[in-house]
């Protein structure tokens, strides 16, 4: 399957946690990612992330439009529901076409765990 895996910063730990506890299942798959998200993946769990711009300069939209294609079949965006970000239209725009085209989609970490052990 490919995976995209985009964090907000004050989820990137939570991310980096998540990926890494299941490992052994996100290595099987390919992944990809907004720009400082899935270097952080790669950089500290050392597994292969294509990655996009950062969100904020447009990696939401790449990913957005890799779903438009029917590139994508599963999104972990881990968001910080507590914290104004800029590029909140991207954000938005990128749940919209999740639904669209009935992508699996987890927003939290609990939700992220469920579709985790679908994979
Ligand atoms: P980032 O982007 O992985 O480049 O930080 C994530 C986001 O904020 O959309």
């Amino acid at each position: 399957m490919k995976v995209a895996l985009i964090a907000h910063d004050n989820k990137k730990k939570q991310m980096i946690e998540l990926v890494n506890k299941h490992k052994d299942k996100f290595i099987k798959h390919q992944l990809f990612g907004t720009g400082t998200t899935g270097k952080r993946i790669m950089d500290e769990i050392g597994l292969p992330v294509h990655c996009y711009k950062s969100g904020p300069l447009g990696g939401d939209q790449e990913i957005g439009a890799k779903v438009s294609r029917g590139e994508i079949d599963m999104i972990i965006f881990l968001r910080d529901p507590l914290t104004a970000h800029p590029h909140e239209p991207d954000v938005s725009a990128l749940l919209r076409l999740s639904d669209i085209y009935e992508i699996p989609l987890a927003t939290n970490r609990k939700t992220a765990e469920m579709l985790i052990d679908n994979l």
